[in-house]
């Protein structure tokens, strides 16, 4: 059977392995191989779809800055609209969650503190009995992310590039200077691999007898539910728990409610648990005057986390050609501007965007103490 050669694999097809090989395959020869019918099946294709600055780390802070400007700058050609619109993140603190509010107001920027009548007169539903203080984060936006995925996949393929599903890697051996690589849809060279394997990341890091860095994967769960009430908008903020034990975010006619569920499952094709759910909807309920009549529809993903809660972007350590991207957690999709750019530009052996300060190429580094056993 023939072998086909590039110069760069990149494995998993999700936001991560289509942001990164957009931005390679300017230059190189790329291949991405996904062991889906489907680009963007797993985490990608159920997230949220916010971007928020002040969530995450001081890392994914950093990340979020990056991103956001280049939200601003990506390439008409592929990204004709705009990928953010709107929203806002109300953060509410019940009288439990008031030391993690504090904590948040201590480490945000741009979050107004409110009372909780004035949190109430943005979204109505909001129970004061429940409330006692509440902060209003005006600049988190919807992210539009199939329309950004999309846009990275046709830039990847318009540059030559090639998208193969159906093809998960099996195998890999190192010989002569290149990577072969064994999949369901035949074999492949290549001197670079990139791991963008989402909740496989380390799998795959086993495969290519590369240390795994101790990624967990934890199952999050969403839920539809119907919002006709006339006093609905679809235009309140997002409303996030403190202690972030549930949110609900109204999108498309319907509210997204999650329990913010965090529990620790094997790399799999997650499912709703209906317990999980339905504790999660109590206190979502038990904050607000909303009744649930029926769920809509409802989703589990995976947010994949190393033991730092820090992204993975860089070259293995001591293994030749095998480069990470992986562990982005609940930040995959807001961070990825900045995460695709600056992983190309590791790969390529670029000088490195502004915003890469060596903290932060520490910070994300696969050889960091953090991910040692
Ligand atoms: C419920 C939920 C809400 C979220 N909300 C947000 C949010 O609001 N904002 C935000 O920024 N992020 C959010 N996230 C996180 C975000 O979705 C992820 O960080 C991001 O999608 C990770 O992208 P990825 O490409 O690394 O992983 P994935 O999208 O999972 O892609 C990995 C790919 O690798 C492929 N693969 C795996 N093994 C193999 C193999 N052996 N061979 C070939 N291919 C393989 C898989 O098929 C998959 O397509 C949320 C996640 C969840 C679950």
């Amino acid at each position: 059977m023939m072998v086909r050669q590039v110069d760069i694999l990149v494995i998993g097809a999700g936001i991560a392995g289509a942001g990164v090989a957009a931005q390679l395959a300017q230059t190189n020869s790329v291949i991405i191989l996904d062991m889906e019918a489907r680009p963007g099946y797993h985490s990608t294709g159920r997230s949220a779809a916010m971007f928020a600055m002040n969530y995450g780390n001081d890392p994914i802070k950093k990340l979020n800055r990056a991103s956001w400007d280049m939200f601003h700058q990506l390439p008409v050609d592929f990204f004709p609209h705009s990928v953010l619109t709107d929203r806002g993140v109300l953060h509410v603190a019940s009288a439990a969650s008031e030391p993690e509010f504090d904590e948040l107001m201590a480490n945000a920027d741009d979050i107004e503190r409110l009372t909780p009548a004035q949190a109430a007169e943005i979204i109505p539903i909001l129970d004061t009995s429940y409330c006692v203080t509440a902060g209003l984060e005006r600049e988190a936006k919807d992210l539009d992310v199939a329309a950004l995925h999309y846009g990275w996949l046709k830039q990847t393929k318009q540059n030559g590039a090639e998208v193969i599903c159906d093809a998960g890697v099996s195998d890999a051996e190192f010989v002569d200077g290149l990577w072969h690589v064994e999949t369901a849809k035949g074999k492949f060279k290549a001197k670079i691999v990139v791991n963008a394997a989402g909740a496989w990341a380390d799998e795959i890091a086993i495969i290519f007898r590369v240390a795994p860095v101790r990624l967990v994967a934890k199952r999050r769960t969403i839920a539809t539910l119907p919002s006709s009430h006339p006093d609905v908008s679809h235009k309140w903020p997002m409303l996030l728990s403190a202690s972030e034990d549930w949110y609900m975010k109204p999108d498309a006619g319907s509210f997204l409610v999650s329990p913010a569920d965090d529990d620790i499952v094997p790399p799999h094709d997650v499912f709703v648990d209906d317990m999980v759910l339905a504790e999660g909807l109590f206190r979502f309920c038990e904050a607000t005057t909303y009744d649930v009549s029926r769920v809509d529809s409802s989703w589990a993903g995976l947010r994949v986390f190393a033991p730092d809660k820090t992204p993975v972007c860089g070259f293995a350590p001591t293994v030749e050609g095998f480069f990470w991207l992986a562990g982005q957690g609940g930040y995959g999709i807001q961070t990825s501007p900045a995460l695709s750019l600056l992983a190309a530009h590791m790969i390529l052996g670029h000088s490195l965007p502004a915003f890469a300060d060596a903290q932060l190429i520490n910070d994300l580094s696969p050889d960091r103490a953090a991910l040692k056993q």
